[in-house]
């Protein structure tokens, strides 16, 4: 039963790799990014809330995006198991996670550190034309991820359950590695 995390800098090739390692595996990949992205699209509640935050490259608050995760994960096609992708974001996240995979018995989660330098992300970034992906947005995108999200490295270091993928290398390089490690 695969369960991962996937950590790494905005514009490492998070989403990318998750999706394709999930397809592949045949398990949900589950971005918190994509469903606010959805949500704004629909105009739903929840996307009406999320909007202001991504406009801005802030994160949406824990509560709203915890419960999400918890919904998500009690649905039956992630009973055998999930890629997620963009969660925890901090270390609040990471504790309510860690709670919350206990609860439900999913607790065998390992994270993938994808690792790319900074000049490589902005350019990367700069390069995609996402809405959210103006040069303030991005700054403040990248400034949140080193305060916020980069502490989570020692955090699940700490806790053995990181592997580490060199991020600064092709999209098919990348994803022989990620499978080696995953293995
Ligand atoms: P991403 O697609 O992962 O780059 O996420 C895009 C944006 O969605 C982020 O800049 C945040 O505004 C928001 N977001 C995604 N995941 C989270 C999260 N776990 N906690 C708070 N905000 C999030």
């Amino acid at each position: 039963m695969t369960r991962l995390i996937f950590l790494g800098p905005p514009g490492a090739g998070k989403g990318t790799q998750a999706q394709s390692l999930a397809q592949f595996l045949g398990i949900p990949h589950i971005s918190t990014g994509e469903i606010f992205r959805q949500a704004i699209k629909e105009q739903t509640p929840l996307g009406t809330i999320a909007q202001g935050y991504l406009d801005k490259g802030e994160l949406v608050p824990d509560e709203l995006t915890q419960n999400l995760v918890k919904e998500r994960l009690s649905q039956s096609d992630a009973q055998s198991g999930w890629i997620l992708d963009g969660f925890p974001r901090n270390v609040s996240q990471a504790a309510f996670l860690d709670q919350l995979l206990v609860t439900i018995n999913q607790n065998n989660e390992r994270v993938v550190n994808l690792d790319a330098p900074d000049e490589i992300v902005v350019t990367r970034l700069l390069g995609r034309g996402r809405k959210d992906d103006s040069e303030d947005v991005i700054r403040r995108r990248l400034e949140v991820y080193r305060a916020e999200t980069a502490p989570l490295i020692d955090y699940y270091r700490d806790r053995q359950k990181l592997l580490t993928v060199n991020g600064n290398q092709s999209p098919e390089e990348v994803s022989t590695e990620l499978q080696k490690v995953i293995a």
